[in-house]
């Protein structure tokens, strides 16, 4: 903390406890007071010491002087006689001296020397060695002598040491006769010698009650500046007080000091503290605790301001809370069944705000008929446990609204006793609708779920049946096919088939075109029931193709047994059908093969073995049955003459696109064309896909009737672009192998592609492919290509949601197969239904393929599905043709 920061701090401390402040000065006054009143003591004290000693002093001074003059007085009685009688002799001297000294013992001896030398004396008695000498000749007196004569007057010398012993002042008076005339006549001197002791003893300087110590300066008469004679040097260094003796013909300088030294301090020092010390804590006391008590009396203000200003932002919170989330207050005195209620109370009942509080009975009132028990008891209970309770119940306000309300409340007791009833309630209405909305949604999802698993299990089972005849189709036999090769499949638990009999229908085809379709679909629904009823219970009978079916063999059966059974079913299916008053009449070959249990593959090759057979059977005579022989296959291979032509038409450039248009379902405008391939035979004519596409695939060129398709797609559309008939799109089929070729995606590069104008349709299958990670990268590359992505055939393979969220193509095509029946069948439709569904639900458009009349188009359109293909609106044509039809359909448009 800095200096000023301290400083700020500690007047901030101050500024806060003035009591203390207070004290403070208090204790500072008083305390300077105290000091004061003890110096001033102590200078009273001081002059009062002084003062006694000056006494004394005084009195010592007044002694001296007194002393000196009386023995002064005497040597002039002495010198008086003198001047009257000159010439006495030594006895005249020696009595008058006597008479004037007596018992004087201040004087030691007095003498006389008339003419400067000493000649009388008394007592002569120990000082005749004085006798004689002449003060002209003495070399120690001489000077002394001379100055008293030459200032006239007495001089006080000494004290010094005696010849006869002992010290002395000597008092040397010039004598001069006939004073009236001048110049005086020197008589002489007369000195007399002071005794010291007696001197001191007489003035009384040894006076035990003499309470000084004495100094006394000033030798031979030089006052202040002689030297020190009597006493110590030390006394003048005390701040003595001092006097001046005043002698004849000079002074001596008296100074004293009390015997033991100035006192420091009074004696009544510590006495005079105590009482101011007493007085000071008379002064003090009282405001420090006055002081103290002021400070509290402030902290206690402040720190209730403080809490005021507290309560107040607390009161202030729990209003702005309560009016926000707008919770009403009520209590209720439970004596008295009282009720007060807040302003959002009553808003939440919609009382107004100057109405009368209402009473617990018409609170109850208000609630709804089929709550209000409840809410009493549950009301009651709390109150009789005194616990608290929470409710929600129903509520009619004033102008008769219902509301939703929840209630929290408990039961206090004060101090004395009395209890009420404190609680909350606020309007829930939003969040029950919220909640019975959000029941209702997910119940509504719940059943649309099961809706979509109904479906999704329709569609597995279609995708594993025929729809005409409910018998498993070719999908479904590959997976029965492949139980015994690697334990795999769907029916796990299925029996390996042993053997398989291909059967292919004769004829068919010409009842097809010659009756119609539906003559067709009847032919094939009655063999369906020949087979099942030729066969056990738990042989596998599927339809593999337009008009081909399988019959799998399970359990043990010998050639014989097979023969027999095929030989039936050729026997059954002779027999003629009626048809709307006719008789249709159809032949079956049969090819058998016996399963090489254990061979890799079997299943498939089981299924190429059987196939082999048929051939032979066909090529032999229809209405028969072949069994398989390694023989009859190298025959085969050898003779490969489908194949050998496929690879020269390919060559020949004899596989060119038919063009099927598509339109939109609401406005009929086409929208796209699909490019199916032919084969333009130069014996056959030209041929469907059916009759080559099964040997291109085992031949592995699809890939490359495919490219070829795409190639001659691409160069029509720009072709009739640039005679001014627009395509907006080509849709072209594109197969499993050529998806997976190696390089494809790059070759799509040099075509010159326009964003939007190519759709590339994948079968189902593609897009389930395990290598699904490898098959989206592909979609997305192509996407970015500016190629859209259809799934051909969807509904009748086993295209999951999941696959299609993963994928996202732009368009589904919902299988022919799937959309024939929705003329005449409820849950076909139903299902058709729910795949444009689930298409809308993704963002997915949908397409429509096999729309063979105008009812299915309407069907589809009402159900929102967005494309539309089939003959009801156009068949596949040649290139040439499209040209024509698009020129008519834009006129048709324009009209
Ligand atoms: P798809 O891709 O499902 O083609 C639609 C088939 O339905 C075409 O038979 C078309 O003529 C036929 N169709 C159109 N409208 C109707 C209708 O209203 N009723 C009925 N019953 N059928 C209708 P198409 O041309 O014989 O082709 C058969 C299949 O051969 C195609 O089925 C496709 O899977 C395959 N395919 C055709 N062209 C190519 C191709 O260039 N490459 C590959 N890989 N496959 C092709
Ligand atoms: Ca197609
Ligand atoms: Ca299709």
């Amino acid at each position: 903390m800095s200096k000023f920061e301290r400083t700020a701090c500690l007047i901030k401390q101050v500024s806060r406890n003035p009591g203390q402040l207070a004290a403070g000065i208090a204790l500072a006054v008083t305390f300077a007071a105290g000091v004061f009143a003890d110096m001033q003591n102590q200078a009273v004290h001081h002059q009062r010491e002084r003062a006694f000693v000056s006494k004394q002093l005084g009195q010592v001074r007044a002694r001296l002087e007194a002393e000196i003059t009386s023995g002064i007085q005497l040597v002039r009685g002495l010198i008086a006689v003198i001047k009257l009688e000159p010439d006495l002799d030594q006895q005249r001297f020696s009595r008058i001296a006597q008479n004037l000294m007596g018992d004087e013992p201040l004087l030691r001896n007095i003498a006389g020397a008339p003419d400067l030398v000493i000649s009388l004396m008394h007592p002569m008695e120990g000082n005749r060695a004085a006798i004689g000498l002449d003060y002209t000749k003495d070399a120690l007196q001489r000077e002394a002598a001379m100055r008293a004569v030459e200032t006239g007057d007495m001089l006080l010398a000494g004290p010094i040491d005696l010849r006869q012993g002992g010290r002395g002042f000597v008092a040397r008076f010039p004598v001069f006769l006939d004073e009236e005339r001048t110049p005086e006549t020197l008589w002489g001197i007369v000195s007399t010698v002071i005794d010291v002791d007696a001197f001191y003893a007489a003035s009384g300087l040894d006076d035990e009650n003499l309470a000084i110590d004495l100094t006394i300066a000033g030798k031979d008469a030089t006052g202040v500046d002689g030297p020190v004679f009597y006493g110590s040097q030390s006394v003048l260094d005390a701040d003595p007080v001092t006097a001046t003796v005043s002698l004849p013909g000079g002074s001596w300088h008296v100074a004293a000091t009390p015997r033991d030294g100035w006192s420091s301090s009074p004696p009544n020092a510590w006495l005079v503290r105590s009482l101011l010390f007493l007085a000071g804590l008379l002064v003090v006391l009282p405001i420090l605790i006055a002081g103290h008590y002021y400070d509290r009396h402030r902290a206690d203000l402040r720190e209730l301001n403080r809490r005021e200003r507290q309560l107040e932002r607390l009161s202030q919170r729990l209003k702005l809370a309560l009016e926000t989330s707008r919770i009403g207050v009520w209590e209720m005195d439970i004596e008295t069944r009282k009720l007060t209620w807040d302003s959002r109370t009553r808003e939440l009942y919609g009382i107004d705000a100057d109405a009368p509080e209402p009473s617990f009975e018409e609170c109850d009132a208000m609630s709804h008929p089929d709550d209000r028990a409840q809410a009493r008891m549950v009301f009651e209970q709390a109150i009789a446990s005194e616990s608290r309770f929470e409710n929600e119940i129903r509520i009619y306000d004033r102008k008769g609204v219902m509301r939703w309300v929840r209630t929290i409340g408990a039961v206090s007791r004060d101090a004395q006793g009395h209890t009420t009833v404190l609680g909350v309630n606020w309007d829930i209405s939003q969040d029950i609708e919220l909640k019975s909305r959000l029941m209702d949604a997910n119940r509504k999802a719940e059943l649309r779920n099961l809706e979509l698993e109904d479906a999704r299990a329709l569609m597995e089972y279609n995708s594993l049946h025929d729809s005409l005849t409910g018998l498993p189709n070719r999908r479904y036999l590959d997976q029965r096919l492949a139980v015994g090769t690697d334990g795999g499949g769907t029916s796990g638990g299925d029996e390996p088939i042993t053997a398989l009999l291909h059967i292919d229908l004769d004829r068919f085809k010409q009842i097809n075109d010659t009756l119609g379709h539906a003559a067709g679909d009847a032919m094939l629904v009655h063999a369906a029931e020949v087979l099942k009823a030729s066969s056990r219970s738990d042989d596998f009978i599927a339809r593999i193709g337009g008009d081909e079916f399988v019959l799998a063999i399970t359990g043990e059966a010998s050639e014989a047994d097979l023969g027999r059974l095929a030989t039936r079913i050729i026997e059954r299916m002779r027999q003629p059908v009626p048809y709307e008053n006719q008789e249709c009449r159809f032949g079956v070959s049969i090819g058998i093969a016996f399963a090489e249990a254990g061979t890799p593959d079997y299943g498939r090759r089981l299924l190429i073995d059987a196939d082999i057979a048929l051939y032979r059977a066909k090529k032999s005579g229809r209405n028969r049955h072949e069994f398989f022989t390694p023989e009859l296959k190298a025959e085969i291979v050898n003779g490969r003459s489908l194949a050998d032509e496929i690879l020269a038409g390919l060559e020949r450039g004899e596989f060119i696109p038919y063009f099927q248009p598509q339109f939109d379902a609401w406005t009929l405008d086409v929208t796209g064309v699909e490019a199916l391939a032919r084969w333009d035979h130069p014996e056959r004519g030209v041929l469907a896909p059916d009759t080559f596409l099964k040997a291109a695939e085992e031949l592995n060129v699809v890939q490359m009737i495919d490219r070829s398709i795409l190639e001659q797609s691409l160069f029509q559309q720009a072709r009739l672009a640039s005679a001014g008939v627009q395509v907006p799109k080509v849709s072209v089929n594109v197969s499993a192998g050529r998806f997976n070729e190696p390089g494809f995606i790059e070759s799509l590069g040099n075509l010159g592609l326009t964003a939007g104008k190519l759709s590339f349709e994948l079968l189902e299958s593609v897009f389930l492919d395990e290598r699904c990670e490898k098959v989206a990268g592909n979609i997305e590359k192509l996407k970015a290509l500016g190629i859209d992505i259809e799934i051909d055939d969807f509904g009748s393979g086993y295209a999951s949601i999941v696959s299609l969220l993963n994928t996202r193509p732009s368009r589904l095509k919902i299988d022919r197969r799937l959309v024939m029946p929705i003329v005449e069948c409820d849950q076909q439709r139903q299902l058709v239904a729910s795949i444009v569904e689930i298409g809308r639900s993704l963002d997915i458009r949908v397409i429509a393929e096999g729309v063979e009349t105008m009812a299915h188009a309407a069907i589809l359109r009402d159900m929102g599905c967005e494309g539309l293909q089939g003959y009801a609106l156009a068949r596949p044509m040649p290139s040439a043709h499209l040209k024509e039809f698009l020129c008519r359909e834009r006129a048709r448009h324009i009209a």
